[in-house]
């Protein structure tokens, strides 16, 4: 199994049109209020990756979450902190390549709006497959909440940045 390359953007063919904003959604005017929007989002395509993860990563034999991939990254830290939520990123004497900081025994202990954004913007290539060998209107109503999420990632990146 591959090792999870966090950094990079995940599979072309689910995020073609990422950069493709949703028209239709509401404009918060503030920072906090993106954020809010952002954090919801991910309650939109969390089940979906959870229910392809739960039949994908236990035959896993390399599991990708390794600690330096459940480190926050500047732009994590700027979602955060705009919900006022805590971060507990400091955790002496962990290498790189230990098991990730936030692994249990039953699998990630963060909600998904929780983790750093790269935990659900990759997929490993069984998980992708998984996900779009389930049924077709299912897989293009993920992908579309998919972008709709990183559209407000988007935003909000935007607004922290002006
Ligand atoms: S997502 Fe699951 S199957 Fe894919 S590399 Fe990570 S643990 Fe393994
Ligand atoms: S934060 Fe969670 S999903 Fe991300 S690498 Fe750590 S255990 Fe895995």
């Amino acid at each position: 199994m591959n090792e999870r390359r966090r950094g990079e953007v995940a599979s072309p063919c689910i995020l073609k049109d990422m950069n493709k904003t949703t028209q239709d959604s509401a404009q918060p005017e503030t920072k906090a209020e993106i954020a809010q929007e952002f954090k919801a989002a991910f309650d939109l395509v969390s089940p979906f990756i959870e229910k392809h993860t739960s039949i994908v990563c236990p035959d896993c034999e390399k599991v990708c979450c390794i600690d330096k991939h459940g480190r926050y990254d500047e732009n994590d830290l700027a979602f955060l902190n705009a919900l006022g939520a805590k971060t507990h990123h400091d955790l002496p004497d962990r290498e790189e390549t230990d098991p990730c900081r936030f692994l249990n025994e039953k699998g990630c202990s963060l909600a998904r709006w929780e983790r750093p954004f790269r935990c659900t913007q990759f997929f490993c290539n069984p998980l992708l497959k998984s996900l779009e060998n389930d049924n077709a209107k299912l897989y293009r109503t993920f992908v579309e909440y998919l972008q709709y999420l990183i559209s407000v990632r988007q935003r909000l990146l935007d607004e922290a940045g002006e």
